[in-house]
């Protein structure tokens, strides 16, 4: 964690928690977070909730003056028209969302989102100023066969490709053998990879965006391992997913605590 850039701590809902429990969950984190003193400013935190939360979130969020940030899981790469099912961008700008998760493994696994569709996505949320959370990382099958940089690194190239040099991104490593496995890479493994995604950034998009640009480990973090990759300098943060559906875990894993 590099001292110029305010570490973030997201946590992925996937498909969990309706609007109801959405509401009931930010209240309590929020109040928790505040009650611990926790800075939001020194560590930022954000939520990913189902689509059919985030009016409630916002409204929660903004009637309230939540120190949260929150976020989609998904955007469409297209801004309206015939796309049955999908989501604009348009859409979550009007509500207030400041991120977009884009190409998590489950995705691409099981939507069969590949290397264009996660460009294009990410176009779309930057022409409607959503930070775009892209997601990279290599499978059990991938690291045994390429090592395990190869397939991240590539899929950053692809998703940068006509990303303009102001805009502002989050990159998030998640080995795909780690998410939701309950074995969670090294710290040293995360900053071996974290370290070469910073390298891309820096070949593409110059080296102010790479000092400036959050990478996230994500994949098995708990409140428990939070701290090795907090100490690593290229890793700024984690996604997190089941644990983040545990109030007390999150909060811990927010404050860095067991
Ligand atoms: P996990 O998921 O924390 O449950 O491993 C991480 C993710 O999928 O973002």
């Amino acid at each position: 964690m590099a001292v110029n850039r305010t570490p973030l701590i997201a946590g992925n809902w996937k498909m969990n928690l309706d609007h109801l429990q959405a509401i009931a969950f930010v209240q309590k984190l929020a109040w928790g977070l505040k009650d611990a003193n926790h800075d939001f400013t020194a560590v930022e935190v954000a939520v990913f909730p189902p689509f059919t939360d985030l009016r409630s979130v916002q409204t929660l969020v903004s009637a309230d003056k939540l120190p949260l940030a929150y976020g989609a899981q998904d955007v469409s790469a297209h801004d309206s028209g015939a796309y049955t099912g999908e989501i604009s961008g348009a859409f979550l700008a009007q509500l207030e969302c400041q991120y977009v998760i884009i190409g998590h493994s489950e995705r691409r696994t099981l939507h069969r989102e590949d290397d264009d569709q996660v460009q294009a996505k990410v176009q779309a949320a930057l022409k409607h100023n959503l930070v775009p959370v892209i997601c990279v990382g290599e499978s059990a099958d991938d690291l045994e066969k390429h090592g395990p940089s190869a397939v991240p690194v590539a899929q950053l190239r692809a998703a940068l490709a006509g990303v303009d040099a102001a805009a502002d991104i989050v990159v998030a490593y998640e080995p795909v053998w780690a998410i939701g496995s309950g074995k969670a890479a090294t710290p040293e493994q995360a900053e071996q990879v974290a370290a070469q995604l910073r390298a891309v950034l820096a070949d593409m998009l110059g080296q102010d965006v790479a000092a400036k640009t959050r990478i996230l480990y994500g994949g098995s973090v708990k409140a428990d391992n939070i701290l090795g990759f907090m100490r690593e300098p290229n890793v700024d943060g984690a996604l997190v997913g089941g644990a983040s559906l545990d109030l007390t875990e999150f909060a811990n894993i927010v404050r860095f605590q067991k």
